[in-house]
């Protein structure tokens, strides 16, 4: 029987929730615990009111490992997805380790006080996980996750040795609120806050935060200003290809949320230091969290489309070859169908058809493992079925040279 304990009851574990109850030939009990039991109680009504499909769900603070292993001990599940935040992935690891179980996050591990983050604390499990039999699947989102697989995807089926890549992520949806970050404000702000990073011959090159920009043009969109920042799935995927020149990572960001980004970190609310508040120690950036808009209740009013991919450059059978791979998301299909938005739609989603392929045995290997170590075709065809299709252009202008 396939039992899986979901970690993180936010805008992607609802997903998670929502497409696991959908596939209850693959997954046949479903746990979701988290820290707020009050919001494991909401999805749990959601799924049960559109859904007719029983969920249980349990309170936990997976700061400690300890608390993860006695949940894992009290409902014996057959498979951990951590869609919790980035700074417990060593803590659920950890327990999975002692206790035998498999793996899975979206997002690389990030210590709370240092907002820096790569994939060697979280590699350094390899071993043990080989030796105790059990797989950790890292990184198992859209990007990092989905945009791997395209990368393994087109090394396999289209080029002869990939040179070039640059992924691309645009969200042109609009929520109607003047600022509002599409995951969990605080990993958002730390991520794009941060020097910008990219490979180049062998080197990882540093930028200024956002200094680096470009005008590319998304299908079915346009247009759209986006801007260099660094990415985790850079570091593996420059790693299992060592053929690439070079990797980059580009978001889009309105000039609006740019504006309001630059007045919140000019006076100090995007900080990390704790301040002394009527005798109390404060966060900035955690108190400036609980007053933004919820990721997760953006939904209702959401409309427009995410376009995230990869554009890749190579050589084929001798010639130059240039393709772009990527998915269009809805935010209102999202939002009818999972009652959230696109970002965590497509994360979510992504997440789920990771599992699926732990399950049917596709990616079922022991040790820890990227997203692009394991076969993309048998993913990227549950992938399209779960609700992210997929599409390829071939020798275009990728406008990224
Ligand atoms: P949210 O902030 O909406 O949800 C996070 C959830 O985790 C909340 O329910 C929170 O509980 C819970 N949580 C936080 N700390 C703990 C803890 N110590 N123990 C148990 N539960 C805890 O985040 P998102 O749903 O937007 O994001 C979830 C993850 O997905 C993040 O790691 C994010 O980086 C990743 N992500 C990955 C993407 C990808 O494409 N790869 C894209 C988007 C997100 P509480 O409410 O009590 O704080």
């Amino acid at each position: 029987m396939n039992k899986v304990l979901i970690i993180g009851a936010g805008g992607v574990g609802q997903v998670v929730a929502v497409k696991c109850a959908l596939n209850s030939d693959i997954f046949h009990e479903i746990i979701l615990a988290s820290r707020t039991i009050e919001k494991c109680e909401k999805i749990k009504k959601y799924v049960e009111e559109k859904y007719k499909k029983d969920i249980i769900i349990d309170k936990v603070d997976a700061d400690y490992s300890d608390n993860v292993v006695k949940i894992i001990e009290k409902y014996k599940p057959s498979f951990v997805i951590n869609v919790a935040l980035p700074y417990q992935d060593l803590s659920i690891m950890e327990a999975c380790l002692k206790t035998g179980v498999s793996y899975m996050d979206t997002a690389n591990y990030e210590p709370y006080d240092n907002p820096s983050y790569n994939y060697e604390a979280q590699w350094a499990f390899h071993e043990k996980y080989k030796e105790r039999g059990i797989t950790a699947i890292l990184g198992c989102g859209f990007d990092p996750g989905t945009t791997q697989a395209f990368v393994a995807y087109a090394a396999k089926h289209h080029f002869d040795e990939i040179h070039y890549l640059d992924i691309v992520d645009c969200n042109a949806g609009t929520h109607g609120k003047p600022f509002a970050t599409n995951f969990n404000p605080e990993v958002n702000l730390r991520e794009i806050t941060q020097n910008g990073k990219y490979y180049e011959n062998g080197k990882l090159i540093e930028t200024k935060p956002l200094e680096i920009s470009r005008i590319l043009t998304y299908p079915e969109i346009g247009p759209r200003k986006s801007y260099l920042i660094f990415h985790e799935e850079l570091d593996s995927l420059v790693k299992n290809f060592p053929s690439l020149k070079r990797a980059r990572f580009w978001m889009t960001f309105s000039d609006e949320y740019l504006t309001h980004l630059r007045v919140l970190q000019n006076i100090g609310m995007t900080s990390i230091k704790p301040v002394k508040y009527k005798g109390f120690d404060v966060v900035p950036l955690e108190f400036l969290k609980e007053i933004l808009p919820r990721p997760a209740e953006l939904g209702p009013n959401y409309k427009g489309f995410t376009s995230i991919g990869c554009r890749i450059r190579g050589i084929k059978d001798g010639k130059e070859r240039t393709y772009y791979i990527y998915n269009n998301c809805s935010h209102e299909a999202a939002y009818q169908e999972t009652g959230t938005q696109a970002i965590a739609y497509t994360t979510g989603v992504s997440a789920v058809t990771g599992v699926i392929m732990f399950f049917k045995g596709y990616w079922n290997k022991p040790g820890v493992w990227n997203v692009e170590q394991f076969d993309p075709d048998p993913y990227l065809e549950e992938l399209a079925k779960q609700g992210l299709p997929w599409h390829e252009l071939f020798d275009i202008d990728l406008e990224v040279d």
